[in-house]
This record gives C-alpha cells, structure tokens and sequence, in this order.
C-alpha cells in the first residue's frame, strides 16, 4: 500500500530540497499519466482534485479511483482535496480515504480563516488527516469567477499557520490560477519573510505558466508543494486534439493511449524540475 500522508512527501522534499508535484486530475487518462511519470522517475506524487472541478468529475467516482490508485502504486503517493470551502464535501474526501484536505478560507476576513480552518483541522487530525490552508489572494480563477492577486502580508501568514493548526500553507506572491497573461512576476522578497516566520511547509498554485528558474529559486525559498491543474487539462486536450488531427480513424483505445501520454509528457517535464534535476 502506497498511499501515504502529503507530510511524509513534504519532509522528505525538504530534506533533499525538492518540492513534491501535486496535480490536478479530472479523469482516469489523466491520473494513468500522471502515476506512469512518477513511477517512471520512481519520485513520489500527489494527486488532487478542486471542489469546483466536480461538476465534471464526480468525486464519488474520481475519489475511490484516486485512493485506490495511490494504493497499487509503486511509489509513495497522497491524495487530496484542493480548494475544499464545503463542509459536506470536505467530509466525503475524509471519508473516502484522502490523506490531506484543504480549507481555502482566504476569501474569509484572517479571525474568521483562523477559526475556520482550525475547526477543519481538529476534526481532520481526529480522523488522521492533513489540511492545507491558504492566505493571500491568487490571481485568475480556479473554475470561478477572475480574481485581482493580493500578496499574502507574511505576519498574517504567520498567525494562520500557529494558530489554525493547518500542516501546510498555500501562499499569493503573484502566482494565479489559469494561463498568465504575460510572464508572471513572483515575490521572493515576499516569500523569503513567510518562510522565515512560518514552520509548516509552503505551497505554491498557479503552476502553469511559471518558468523553470523561478520554481527553482522557489524551492530554494521553501516552497514544497506545487501545483499544476491547467497545464495537465491542456496536455490531455493537446494530446487528444493531436492524436484526431492525424488519424481520421482513431478510437477510442488510441485516444486513451494519447492522452495518458501526453499528460504522462507534461507531468515528467514538472517533475524534473521539482527535483532539481
Ligand atoms: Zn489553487
């Protein structure tokens, strides 16, 4: 059994000073590709699914199939809820067996996100279950309406993370969700101070689109989780619209070989550099 706690992923990356990819899933060809590249480069992984992403993949069908993936692997592998905010929901990924959740309070006022996300945390760690929390402002939309960034005020940062008990901490130094509108403007300065006054491991979304130093210097900085959700959605499309484009008479087993593939190609490239290869 492979299935294991983003903790132990997290430790592990901070030790080697890596940053472990987590990537979004809507589907069975994209989590076959995703697993295929970290078995291939024998590195653990985690696996994840948005809230708002449900309408599309249902978690009663994507959940089960997630943790019982993570269990047959051949690497270590943790599976998550991104961007959880219902209680209902939250709990229904608890009770399938999700290793970690995340409370996305930051739409909240900091009192009420504290609060918030304690309660999740208590009842989460009850149950032997992690939880990412979240401070600051991302830019774009994670399958919502378009955001203005904010940049997390790093002593707020640091009174989330001691007070809400949360294991992990997604922060906004100018990452958004989506495609960048030109190339996307990271605040070290800002990410330097978080990480100086925050002991939980940092958490990056908004992966797609940041080039390959700037999630180096990220790493460097602290960051060691990573998200990538579009780039992963754009590689089974890419991959699926390649595959029709060149053969008239494709079906459906070349089209789930292409895809798998394509996601598989995409989740390697991040891979690499997450471990600073
Ligand atoms: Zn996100």
């Amino acid at each position: 059994m492979a299935i294991c706690s983003f903790s132990t992923l997290l430790k592990e990356a901070e030790e080697r000073n890596r940053a472990a990819g987590a990537f979004n899933v809507g589907s069975m060809e994209m989590l076959m590709g995703v697993l295929a590249a970290a078995e291939e480069r024998e590195t653990p992984v985690i696996l994840q699914i948005a809230e708002k992403r449900l309408r599309h993949s249902p978690l009663e069908l994507m959940g089960p199939m997630m943790v019982s993936a993570a269990r047959a692997a051949r690497i270590p592998v943790a599976v998550h809820l991104d961007h959880g905010s219902t209680p209902a929901v939250l709990r229904q990924a608890m009770d399938m067996g999700f290793t970690s959740v995340m409370f996305d309070g930051s739409a909240l006022p900091l009192a009420e996100n504290i609060k918030e996300t304690r309660a999740l945390a208590d009842e989460a760690h009850a149950r032997g279950v992690e939880v990412e929390a979240e401070i600051g402002v991302l830019g774009g939309s994670e399958g919502g309406p378009e955001q203005r960034s904010v940049c997390t005020d790093p002593e707020e940062a640091e009174r989330l993370a001691s007070a809400s008990g949360c294991d992990a901490l997604a922060v906004a130094i100018g990452n958004a969700h989506g495609h960048y509108k030109g190339v996307p403007k990271l605040r070290f300065d800002v990410l330097e101070d978080i990480r100086r006054r925050v002991g939980v491991p940092l958490v990056l979304h908004g992966g797609t689109g940041i080039p390959a130093e700037d999630f180096r210097r990220a790493i460097s900085l602290g960051v060691r989780k990573i998200n990538i959700a579009t780039a992963n959605f754009d590689a089974l499309t890419s991959g699926a619209a390649r595959l029709l484009h060149e053969r008239e008479d494709a079906d459906y087993f070349a089209l789930n070989e292409a895809m798998v593939q394509s996601v598989k190609e995409n989740a390697l490239r991040h891979l690499s550099i997450f471990q600073n290869r």
